[in-house]
């Protein structure tokens, strides 16, 4: 089976800027940053996204992400952040290998990260359907 480009990091087939790394995952600076010090947090085992990873891993996944996200924002005094997981081509996830991106933001960036176009809905009848019991 074809490996991903994020199993190539880990074996490390091909180099990355490595940061964090223990026997569940690994964390490396994304190759095409969107601000600095942008992070992606990696499992060593593939999973495709949050619709396939077990819950165990991902709880893993995610309290080093939490620790990272705090580590990096501190060292590069960003004073807020973005943790993002895009599940599916919908979503615009474009490397099949589960993943969470850790976007440091600095006041007066600049960056548009979220969109200011906003939708409309029946929230009475979404939440219908959606409550759990
Ligand atoms: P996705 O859109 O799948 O959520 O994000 C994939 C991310 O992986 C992108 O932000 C992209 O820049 C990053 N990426 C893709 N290929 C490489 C690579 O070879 N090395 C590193 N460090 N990052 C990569």
């Amino acid at each position: 089976m074809t490996q991903t480009i994020f199993e190539k990091i880990i074996s490390r087939d091909i180099p990355a800027h490595i940061i964090y790394e223990d026997d569940l995952c690994i964390a490396f600076l994304d190759i095409s940053p969107t601000a600095k010090g942008h992070t992606l947090v990696v499992p060593k085992q593939v999973y495709i996204n949050i619709f396939d990873i077990d819950n165990g891993t991902f709880m893993h996944i995610t309290s080093i992400t939490k620790q990272l996200c705090e580590h990096i924002c501190q060292r590069l005094s960003a004073t807020g952040a973005h943790i993002v997981h895009n599940a599916g081509t919908s979503a615009e996830q474009v490397v099949p290998h589960f993943h969470m991106h850790i976007v440091p933001r600095y006041d007066d960036d600049e960056i548009k990260f979220w969109p200011s176009q906003k939708q409309q809905h029946d929230l009475v009848a979404l939440a219908e359907v959606l409550r759990r019991t």
